[in-house]
C-alpha cells in the first residue's frame, strides 16, 4: 500500500518522498476495494450538518485534495483561493492597520495594484526595494511588519537571496511571505528557508494548462493557516470544485512539465544570445520563464505579431509557448524596459520554439 502523505507529516520533518512521488500519491482517496481513484468533484453548496463539513463556502473535499498536494510540496499547510489575487490579499489582511510593508519594486502588477490600493486609503505603508540588494531589503524592513518578496520577479526575473532576506528580517520581527509563482515549489522552497508564507498564483505553472484561475497560500504556523482560512470564509474568494480538480490533474504533472520546458529554456537561451535585434536575454538559470528586451517597444510589437507557435498572449506557465511585451500594460513598473517581452516556455519541441523565435526576430525591420 503506498504511504499516505499529508500535510501534517511534511510540517513535522522533511518529506521522506520525492516530490515526483508526492504529486501523484498526495490527496488521494483511499486504497479499499472499489475506492475511486481520484477525489470527485463535489458538486455542493451543502453538507449533512455534523460532519466534516457543513458549509460550501467553508470547505470542499475537492479542494482539501489539492491543498494535500500543493502542502506537502511546499512543506506546510496550504488553504486554496479563487486567484492569486485573492490569495494575496489575504496575505495583506493580515497586516495590522497601519503596518509597514517591504515589497520589490519589480512586484507582479497585480501585486503592486494590492500595494497601491491600500496605500492610498491609509491601510498600510509601502517601502519599494531592488530585492537583489539583500542588505537594503534587510535595512528596510526594520520596523516593517511584512516582507513580501517575489523572486525571481515577473518580468524582470530578479532573483533575491530568501534565506538570508528572511532570517534578517526575523531578527527585526517582521514576518516574510514569498510568491513563489515563477520557481515553484520543486526549485524553491521558501518555508525550508524560514519564511513564513509561500503564495501562488496555481493559474500558472502549478496547474499548467491555462484553463483554470486559482491561487493558494501555504504557511507552517497553525495560528496563521487559521487567520489565512478565517479570511478565505469571511471574504469568499473561494475556488470551485471543479477548478481544484483540475489543478490537481496539472499538478499531478509538474515536475515532468518544468523538467522539460526548463530545457527547452535553456536551449532557447542559448539560441537567442547575441542576436542583433536583442539588448539583452534575461534567465535567472532556472525555471520556464525568459525574458527578451527588444530595442524599444515598436520592434517589440512588431514580434508578438510574426510567429506563428508562440501565441501573443498574457499569463503564463501553460503547456503552450505564449509571450507579450509586459509594458503593453499601464500598470507595469516604468523601470521595466520598454522592448521586454516576456517569454512563457511551454512543451512543443525547443528546434520549433527557437526556429519560430528567430525567424521572427530576423525578420524585423
Ligand atoms: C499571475 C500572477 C499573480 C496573480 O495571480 P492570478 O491567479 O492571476 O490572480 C501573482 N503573482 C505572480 C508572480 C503572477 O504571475
Amino acid at each position: 500500500m503506498p504511504p499516505e502523505f499529508h500535510a501534517d507529516a511534511a510540517r513535522a520533518e522533511a518529506p521522506a518522498l520525492h516530490p515526483e512521488t508526492l504529486v501523484v500519491t498526495a490527496g488521494r482517496p483511499g486504497h479499499e476495494p472499489g475506492d475511486p481513484m481520484n477525489v470527485p468533484i463535489h458538486l455542493t453548496s451543502t453538507y449533512v450538518a455534523g460532519g466534516e463539513h457543513e458549509y460550501g463556502r467553508f470547505g470542499n473535499p475537492s479542494w482539501t485534495a489539492f491543498e494535500e498536494t500543493l502542502g506537502a510540496l511546499e512543506g506546510g499547510r496550504c488553504v486554496s483561493f479563487a486567484s492569486g489575487q485573492a490569495a494575496i490579499s489575504a496575505v495583506l489582511d493580515l497586516v495590522p492597520n497601519g503596518g509597514i510593508v517591504v515589497a520589490p519594486r519589480h512586484s507582479y502588477t497585480g501585486t503592486i495594484g494590492h500595494f497601491e490600493d491600500r496605500v492610498a486609503t491609509g491601510r498600510i505603508e509601502i517601502r519599494w526595494v531592488d530585492i537583489t540588494d539583500t542588505e537594503a531589503v534587510i535595512a528596510a524592513s526594520r520596523g516593517a511588519a511584512l516582507v513580501w518578496f517575489e523572486s525571481p520577479t515577473n518580468p524582470a526575473l530578479e532573483v533575491g537571496d530568501i534565506a538570508a532576506i528572511t532570517a534578517g528580517a526575523h531578527a527585526g520581527g517582521a514576518l516574510v511571505a514569498v510568491d513563489n509563482t515563477f520557481a515553484t515549489p520543486l526549485r524553491q522552497r521558501p518555508l525550508a528557508d524560514g519564511s513564513d508564507i509561500v503564495v501562488h498564483s496555481a493559474t500558472k505553472s502549478i496547474s499548467g494548462h491555462s484553463d483554470l484561475v486559482m491561487g493558494a497560500v501555504v504557511a507552517t504556523d497553525d495560528a496563521t493557516v487559521d487567520a489565512i482560512t478565517a479570511r478565505r470564509t469571511l471574504v469568499g474568494g473561494i475556488p470551485s470544485a471543479f477548478e481544484a480538480f483540475l489543478a490537481l490533474r496539472g499538478i499531478r504533472t509538474l515536475p515532468v512539465r518544468l523538467d522539460r520546458a526548463e530545457a527547452t529554456a535553456r536551449t532557447l537561451v542559448e539560441r537567442l544570445t547575441g542576436h542583433p535585434a536583442l539588448a539583452e536575454v534575461r534567465y535567472p538559470g532556472f525555471g520556464t520563464i525568459v525574458s527578451i528586451v527588444l530595442h524599444g517597444a515598436e520592434p517589440a510589437d512588431e514580434l508578438v505579431t510574426k510567429t506563428s507557435l508562440w501565441i501573443h498572449a498574457t499569463s503564463l506557465g501553460g503547456v503552450e509557448s505564449t509571450f507579450e511585451r509586459r509594458r503593453r500594460w499601464p500598470a507595469e513598473a516604468e523601470t521595466i524596459p520598454a522592448g521586454l517581452v516576456r517569454l512563457s516556455v511551454g512543451l512543443e519541441h525547443a528546434d520549433d520554439l527557437a526556429g519560430d523565435l528567430l525567424a521572427a526576430l530576423d525578420s524585423l525591420g
